[in-house]
């Protein structure tokens, strides 16, 4: 029941896509929550020590993922061949007590919209699951998408056919419980997909989101480089013909959570300097949707509401602002 309702989701989001190019109904056509006990054997999928999760971080590649030339059904998202200056925001493995709230809290106080891919062995957890809970429901309730990222973080190559259906949908289910909303996106672990596991997340009706920017590097090296790398990464993309992108960072970790805020200010300074010089702004879209479902027209409206948004804004921020303003 689960896979025939997500499958009929999925279809929709196709045909919502490819004929109208909406951004809308694709939310619409989201499915009740599928009350039906999903087939996952919970000792398959126990929960792990609540001290080992701190150590649950994704080793970012040297590269972004590589996407696949888009199939017609446009079944992976991952922010290539975007020619617009649209940037939608996701976050990997939580949520973490220690940082997801914070996050969401700088995210609100910009008015920035973001997905979350969750790890969803928290929300099962009973040693963690009423705090991972009440995250998932704050996410859901101030707008962010929330997807899957598998239930314990295995690689899916790793897995059978059998155990990737039932991590996914028992993930799926956990976060229906919880949001009301059964999720449509996921992003495997560490990018690591191939034919056999793309065949099993389609059936699902399970839309993939890699990504094509980066500004973490798998060693913490503090929110300074995150900043700058992000600021360096931002103005290269602004000479490239398909500048729209997909930008993977963790909610998991403190140094990336408090770079945020910054990275936000930034990217409003450098629409303030587009604003004066002219050239298309840098639009932060609130859905994977919208990201790949605006059409040109929609994407000029949009450029106009900001330019009315930012004009008093850029006139009265003082020259030497920085993005060290609180
Ligand atoms: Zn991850």
């Amino acid at each position: 029941m689960f896979v025939r309702r997500a499958s009929s989701a999925w279809l929709a989001i196709a045909l919502a896509l490819t004929a109208c190019g909406s951004a809308s109904p694709a939310v619409t056509a989201t499915p009740a929550p599928a009350r039906g006990r999903a087939d996952a054997s919970p000792a398959r999928l126990a929960p792990e020590p609540a001290d080992r999760v701190a150590e649950r971080v994704d080793a970012i590649p040297d590269a972004p993922a590589t996407e696949p030339a888009l199939p017609p059904d446009r079944r992976f998202y991952g922010g290539r061949g975007l020619r617009h200056r649209l940037i939608h925001f996701t976050f990997d493995d939580g949520p973490r007590a220690a940082t997801t709230p914070r996050l969401l809290d700088h995210l609100a106080r910009h008015r920035v919209r973001a997905t979350f891919f969750l790890v969803t062995r928290a929300l099962d957890d009973p040693r963690r699951r009423d705090t991972a809970r009440a995250t998932v429901r704050r996410m859901a309730a101030e707008g962010h998408t929330i997807g899957l990222h598998g239930h314990d973080h295995r690689g899916f190559r790793n897995l059978s056919d059998r155990d990737l259906r039932e991590q996914l949908r028992y993930g799926g289910q956990l976060i229906a419980d919880v949001t009301a909303r059964a999720p449509h996106f996921v992003r495997p672990p560490y990018g690591g997909r191939d034919a056999r596991t793309d065949r099993v997340l389609a059936r699902l009706g399970l839309r993939q989101v890699l990504w094509s920017m980066t500004p973490e590097r798998p060693r913490n090296d503090g929110q300074e480089a995150i900043v700058s790398q992000f600021r360096a990464q931002l103005a290269a993309r602004e000479g490239e013909p398909f500048p729209g992108t997909v930008v993977l960072m963790h909610d998991t970790r403190p140094w990336v959570v408090e770079a945020i805020p910054r990275i936000l200010r930034h990217l409003r300074r450098r629409n303030c300097q587009i604003l004066r010089e002219g050239g298309q702004l840098w639009d932060v879209v609130p859905t994977l949707e919208a990201l790949y479902g605006l059409s040109d027209a929609e994407v000029a409206g949009r450029q106009d509401a900001l330019r009315g948004e930012l004009a008093p804004r850029c006139a009265a921020a003082t020259g030497d602002e920085d993005d060290t303003e609180p």
